[in-house]
């Protein structure tokens, strides 16, 4: 998923626009669209940036559009981990502390290699099984899955 950041600020350097291909003069107004498509929800990266003319709407509500096209509205899923009993919720809440003391001591293992595999495998067995419980209660983080590999 990219996330875009807009800026409109005055164009300082010549720049083309990246939709209608055409220059955008210094002291022109310009649109700035940084995109971070890299990394996971804990640490992201600008990896892209364009640059729109401002004066012609043609281009920079263009781009806008283009990019609501490829991310339609998705509504945000209210109550689902709030809709758990108080009991539940604690479970999620412990088994989510868990998870996550199992994902740094997988990051901390001092054993050499191979004797680390042994011990990184049983911790991968530990967090699928919190990851299983999970989700039948309210269900899986999004990062976790990358926290596994
Ligand atoms: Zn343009």
């Amino acid at each position: 998923m990219t996330i875009p950041n807009v800026t409109i600020l005055w164009c300082r350097k010549q720049a083309t626009c990246h939709y209608c291909g055409q220059p955008i003069e210094i002291g022109t107004a310009m649109v700035k669209v940084f995109f971070w498509n890299k990394g996971n929800e804990d640490k992201r990266y600008w990896n892209t940036q364009h640059c729109y003319h401002l004066d012609n709407p043609a281009c920079w509500v263009k781009q806008g559009l283009d990019y609501l096209e490829k991310n339609p509205f998705v509504p945000h899923v209210r109550g689902r981990v709030r809709a758990l009993s108080k009991e539940d919720s604690r479970k999620r809440y412990l088994l989510v502390r868990r998870f996550n003391e199992m994902y740094q001591r997988k990051n901390n293992i001092k054993a050499p290699y191979p004797d680390n595999l042994p011990i990184e495998a049983r911790l991968i067995k530990q967090m699928v099984d919190i990851m299983m419980e999970v989700a039948g209660l309210g269900g899986v983080p999004k990062s976790w899955a990358e926290k596994i590999n």
